[in-house]
């Protein structure tokens, strides 16, 4: 319903017939904080997506309009720069061909998404990945998709300073309805797993919260890994990041007693624990795999320590209601989402109860976003 909509807006407002692209947000099943030291995640694209419109101008002229900020803004194609605002995430995009060679004209384009904004569903990516497909169709510019993932990623550092990893990008470009993608940080190879469980359901509650915690803690972590590498290398020279790294060098070489034991051995844990989750989905074993969601939790939560007390108290109350086949924090931390898979015979009454816990611990509403596994990124028209 979306696209016919934006398309008649985007006629009024410029009197003319657009390019529609779908690029969607994502969600992790499991493979938490892996992904800077070289591991592998396993992220899937979802049923809400950014949509965006475009056509072609015959000057250089940019004009962007979002529906959801309600604001339209005016650029210049050779004067490109942030300004800490929505359209950084458009214009870095812009940029980003520009630097890599491709030609570009002016262009009017219209943005529209039901992706919540920060709630770690990645709205920005799909932004990004949506404008970036948009331009290379609109343009015929004919860019593979890993480097559209890889354009989306750089923009984002580049206009918006953050400095995200590729999986959120990858997921948007690469996801496939009713599949998860198994991809490798290191090498960036990917595999597309089915992930297609009548009667189970992916539901989110969102805590609501970002703790100002989580960008130095992000920072502080990757040091502490990075530190762990430096011990175990030490002793194994081979291993260049904790993808190469096992329990037992963890245990051999880093004090067992010490933080950066704790942060080491979650993530060699979790990388194991994926690979072991990905032999669950091959044997259809939704139950085992849902088991090693609250292991991911719980590694998250006491080795790792990057969730809060709002993502443990979801966590904990979900445990032991019936139909909660798994459940666990999702994202950095500090805040954001908990993913749950939820036999749907259940589902009401885990919603309900979950949310009334909420309320009474936090004093505050859960948002809930029932979510199901969607294509990547595609034109529309
Ligand atoms: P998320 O976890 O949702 O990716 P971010 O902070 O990384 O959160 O990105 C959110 C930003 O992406 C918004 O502040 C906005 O700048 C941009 N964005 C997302 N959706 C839209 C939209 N519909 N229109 C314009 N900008 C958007
Ligand atoms: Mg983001």
């Amino acid at each position: 319903m979306i696209a016919p909509q934006l398309r008649q807006q985007f006629a009024d407002a410029f009197k003319c017939s657009p390019l529609i692209v779908r690029a969607p947000g994502r969600i992790n099943l499991i493979g938490e904080h892996t992904d800077y030291n070289e591991g592998f995640v396993l992220p899937a694209s979802i049923n809400l997506a950014s949509h965006v419109a475009v056509a072609r101008r015959n000057d250089g002229r940019i004009t962007l309009y979002s529906l959801e900020f309600n604001e339209r803004v005016e650029a210049d194609i050779d004067q490109l720069k942030p300004h800490n605002r929505w359209t950084d995430y458009v214009l870095g995009v812009v940029d980003q061909l520009l630097k890599r060679g491709y030609l570009l004209g002016g262009f009017n384009l219209m943005l529209t998404s039901d992706i919540p904004i920060g709630a770690g569903l990645s709205s920005s990516a799909a932004v990004e990945c949506a404008v970036a497909l948009a331009l290379d169709k609109l343009f015929d510019l004919n860019i593979d998709k890993l480097e559209l993932a890889l354009i989306a990623q750089h923009a984002e550092h580049q206009f918006t300073g953050t400095m995200c990893g590729i999986m959120d990008q990858f997921a948007s470009l690469f996801g496939r309805k009713d599949h998860v993608v198994k991809l490798d940080c290191r090498s960036l190879e990917h595999q597309h797993l089915p992930f297609n469980f009548p009667g189970i359901e992916i539901v989110l509650f969102d805590t609501g919260v970002k703790h100002t915690l989580a960008s130095s803690e992000y920072n502080t972590r990757r040091k502490e890994c990075a530190e762990g590498v430096s011990m175990i290398g030490k002793r194994y020279p081979q291993v260049s990041s904790l993808r190469d790294a096992t329990a037992a060098m963890v245990d051999e070489c880093i004090p067992i007693d010490s933080v950066i034991y704790n942060r080491c051995r979650y993530v060699v844990e979790e990388n194991e624990r994926l690979l072991a989750a990905c032999d669950d989905l091959k044997n259809g074993d939704i139950f085992a795999f849902g088991k090693k969601m609250f292991q991911t939790h719980s590694g998250l939560s006491n080795l790792y320590e990057v969730s809060c007390p709002e993502l443990d108290l979801l966590v904990e109350k979900v445990k032991d209601m019936p139909g909660v086949l798994g459940a666990r924090m999702m994202g950095g931390g500090f805040g954001g989402c908990t993913i749950n898979l939820v036999n749907s015979l259940n589902s009401e009454t885990v919603i309900n109860n979950t949310s009334a816990a909420y309320r009474e611990a936090m004093g505050k509403a859960l948002s809930i976003y029932r979510v199901w596994l969607s294509d990547g990124a595609s034109v529309l028209v």
